[in-house]
């Protein structure tokens, strides 16, 4: 199995309906939070195995835990390796796994907590965003088969070489997703501070509602898109092995979102959800020279710099030039400092303008394949609200729009109720 390659140990596909068979339940950083917090996830695993199942639970880091690690290597070093930021980050969840398995066993059960290395993950060498290359589960197929609760520390592999590598932020998500495809499971479910995958962040948008059921596709654009609920690499595994998943509330029963395979009927509705990015930035190139290999230069050097941009503009070219702009975060605005100043004055550009305070609010679902009129019914729900619109992209079942970082709440909140979302 390779997150990479198409080549894979062909698994029963996943059902999101538990039944007595294998199942894979993460929690993340708030469902472990604290020590009340760790014993009721080891209720919960053990109740979930008293049913008849054999369980593996993923476990985050406790909730601040990565980012107060990350806050203490900034006090110690300014250029910190990947590899020594894996080694601190791994810690992390190492402390939740062994307190959840410790959890289970303080309260009668059979327990036993694992690394990502003693899980089998094995990952490339691409420190702090290693890619999963294949998994051997043997330790937890014989740690099952003797009754335990087998607790592996999300987020984290190793290399061949035995080295300790990280998934990327939100990585827990790919840990359970990977195991469960891995380990032929009957039910992987990701166990949340939420009830499910709403039709936009509750806390930006009050009136969403739980979404019962998501196609892959949808899910990996809102997830993309800044719906953090799931990590965007997890649901793209999830999608290339078909891996049916159920996104749930840790801290109560009710059934959440069931992520699968999409269905002629899903294509009904017309959006599925709404997400926000906040925290992005513009750059705008003027009067660039309207000839061949500009634009490859330009981005040429951005790619370079192993910058990420998002959304890109050239507007209609006047007297031989055009203004080219792009989206790209905040952070890493000033890694691009001169660099383009510098492309700019050698093709004969003009200014470079950048801008903070950059917003972008996407409108997801697969109906927009078969329904017209979306696009105008988002930009009329805006201007009504006087929300202006700076660049528009689009996909195939997605359109973005870069707003005021001020406007984008606003935006979201307009676009949910022009769409039918709010709850009633
Ligand atoms: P965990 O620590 O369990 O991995 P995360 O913080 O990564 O949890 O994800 C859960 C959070 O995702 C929620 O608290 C919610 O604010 C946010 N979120 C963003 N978009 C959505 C959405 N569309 N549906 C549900 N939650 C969302
Ligand atoms: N602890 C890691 C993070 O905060 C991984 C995870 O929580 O999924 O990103
Ligand atoms: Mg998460």
């Amino acid at each position: 199995m390779s997150e990479n390659s198409s080549a894979f140990s062909l698994q029963p596909p996943v059902s999101s309906v538990a039944s007595s068979g294998i199942i894979v339940q993460k929690y993340g950083g708030t469902s472990v939070a604290n020590p009340e917090r760790i014993k009721h996830v080891a209720r919960r695993l053990l109740e979930t195995q008293q049913e008849g199942n054999s369980v593996v639970g993923v476990v985050s880091a406790m909730s601040g835990v990565t980012d107060g690690l990350i806050q203490l290597s900034k006090q110690i070093s300014t250029t910190p390796t990947s590899r020594e930021m894996d080694v601190l980050l791994a810690t992390g969840e190492q402390t939740s796994m062994a307190l959840t398995a410790m959890a289970i066993e303080a309260l009668g059960g059979k327990a036993v907590s694992l690394t990502g290395a003693q899980a089998g993950i094995v990952t490339n060498e691409l420190h702090t965003k290693a890619k999963i290359h294949h998994i051997t589960p043997q330790q937890i197929e014989k740690h099952l088969k003797q009754g335990k609760v087998v607790i592996v520390a999300g987020f984290q592999g190793e290399t061949e070489e035995g080295e300790i590598t990280t998934l990327g932020r939100g990585g827990s998500d790919l840990t359970a997703i990977a195991l469960a495809s891995a380990l032929g499971a009957d039910a992987c479910q990701i166990l949340t501070d939420v009830d499910g995958v709403y039709t936009c962040d509750p806390r930006i948008v009050p009136k969403a509602q739980k979404i019962e059921v998501i196609s892959y596709d949808e899910m990996l654009e809102m997830a993309g898109s800044g719906s953090k609920v799931m990590q965007s690499r997890s649901v793209e595994f999830a999608k290339k092995y078909s891996v049916s998943f159920e996104v749930c509330n840790s801290f109560n029963t009710q059934p959440g979102t069931i992520v699968k395979e999409e269905s002629p009927c899903m294509e009904q509705v017309v959006v599925r959800g709404i997400s926000v990015e906040r925290n992005q930035a513009k750059v705008t190139i003027t009067n660039v020279p309207d000839r061949p290999g500009c634009a490859a230069r330009i981005f040429g050097a951005i790619a370079e710099a192993q910058l990420n941009i998002d959304v890109i503009v050239q507007d209609v070219s006047a007297n031989g030039t055009t203004n080219i702009s792009f989206t790209l975060y905040r952070d890493d605005l000033e890694k691009i400092g001169t660099m383009l100043d510098c492309v700019a004055q050698e093709i004969g550009a003009g200014a470079v303008r950048k801008e903070g305070g950059i917003g972008k609010l996407s409108v997801v679902g697969i109906g927009m394949r078969t329904h017209s009129g979306v696009a105008a019914k988002l930009f009329e729900a805006l201007a009504r609200g006087g929300v202006n619109i700076q660049m528009i992209s689009t996909s195939e079942i997605k359109i973005a729009v870069i707003v005021d970082e001020a406007d984008v709440v606003l935006a979201a909140q307009l676009a949910h109720t022009a769409f039918g979302l709010d709850r009633s």
